[in-house]
């Protein structure tokens, strides 16, 4: 079948928008119809050649739609059903998986940085030449085949353009608050960074009850977003440091939960310096790929945890439906994350936005 795609066909460059072939669901598989495809930092990275990906490939990890079509042996989903795809289409059964860490999946691992689904083959041609996946998604595309379990079915009243906010952003903030930060009611929590992941660990700091969430961000308007969010307090780190004003809302210690969202190393150590000694510290966010963070001692000084995880140490097929709940009783903000809405021929206007750090959340909308 024949789609409309963003390609990318060699770093660092822009995508370009194409007919790509994209065949049937094999065995195990579900070919889904995107309705919308969220722009992540991760992206910009892999079109920038900071990620190692093999080319030519359709990107996009952040999407939601409408099955399709489903392979041979698919018990869990049909057509028609709305689905938010999860980057993370664990086995379900290898020592990770076993273990509990099915972020941590070693035949997901295996194939999913060669570009290919479980089989070790692609779905999606121009010509008779591959185009590969990405994260096992490749949602900046009017259609993808990802394997069943990566298909996550929501609520059918749940807005699809929302729904793609969960698959990485969204999941991956409540995750690190919720899950990693394991945030107390009554507690206080500072987020730095307010991008969607930042934005989402505030929601995950307000729903698990902690009195003081304070967001810290060098951007006016993410902040007032941030306040909208349940942040208790702002603080723009532009032209000061963050510390002394979380210390005088803290007692003078410091938060018990920090979380970095903003993938800078100035921001981490900004994350340090204001946790108390005893804090549990979150990073989210990615600094450029090969940099060295660095960890100044002295902050160190006291118990502390600290904690990196990439998907908020979620569970998609657990979470996704949760979230989806949350959203429609009106207990989690999406709407005001989706800054701007872009046809898939606008996908690089949007990519330019991310860098700048004029969007929360910029996402494709399909027709
Ligand atoms: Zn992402
Ligand atoms: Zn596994």
């Amino acid at each position: 079948m024949k789609m409309k795609a963003a390609v990318l066909h060699s770093t660092p460059s822009e995508l370009s928008i194409e007919e790509v072939n994209i065949k049937e669901p094999a065995p195990g598989e579900v070919r889904i119809k995107i309705a919308a495809s969220g722009l992540c930092h991760t992206d910009w990275e892999t079109m920038k050649g900071f990620q190692s990906q093999a080319l030519p490939a359709v990107i996009g990890h952040e999407g939601a739609g409408i099955v399709e079509s489903i392979g041979d042996g698919v018990t869990r989903l049909k057509p028609g059903d709305h689905v938010v795809c999860s980057w993370e289409p664990n086995c379900g059964h290898c020592f990770y998986c076993d273990n509990g860490q099915p972020i941590l999946c070693e035949p997901m691992t295996k194939v999913r940085t060669k570009g290919l689904l479980y089989d070790e083959n692609p779905r999606m041609f121009i010509g008779d030449k591959p185009v590969y996946h990405y994260s096992m998604v490749s949602s900046h595309a009017e259609y993808t085949v990802i394997p069943e379990q990566g298909a996550v079915p929501v609520r059918e009243d749940f807005p699809l353009d929302r729904a793609a906010l969960l698959g990485c952003a969204v999941m991956t903030g409540y995750g690190g608050a919720v899950y990693a930060g394991k945030i107390r009611p009554e507690s206080s929590v500072a987020v730095v960074g307010c991008g969607a992941v930042g934005l989402s660990a505030i929601q995950g700091a307000r729903l698990s009850g902690a009195s003081t969430i304070i967001a810290i961000d060098i951007n006016s308007d993410k902040l007032k977003v941030a306040a909208d969010m349940g942040a208790t307090h702002t603080f723009n780190s532009l032209d000061e440091e963050p510390s002394s004003f979380v210390k005088d809302l803290t007692a003078g210690r410091g938060v018990d939960c920090a979380i970095e969202a903003a993938g800078q190393n100035i921001s981490i150590k900004h994350t340090l310096e204001i946790s108390r000694p005893g804090a549990r510290i979150v990073l989210l966010g990615k600094t450029p790929f090969g940099e060295e963070i660095s960890l100044p001692f002295h902050l160190l000084m006291g118990d502390r945890e600290i904690i990196r995880t990439s998907y908020g140490m979620s569970r998609p097929r657990i979470d996704f439906p949760k979230l989806a709940n949350l959203y429609m009783n009106e207990r989690l903000m999406l709407d005001e994350m989706i800054s701007m809405r872009l046809k898939l021929e606008e996908i690089n206007k949007g990519f330019e936005h991310l860098e700048q750090g004029k969007v929360a959340r910029a996402i494709v909308v399909f027709d």
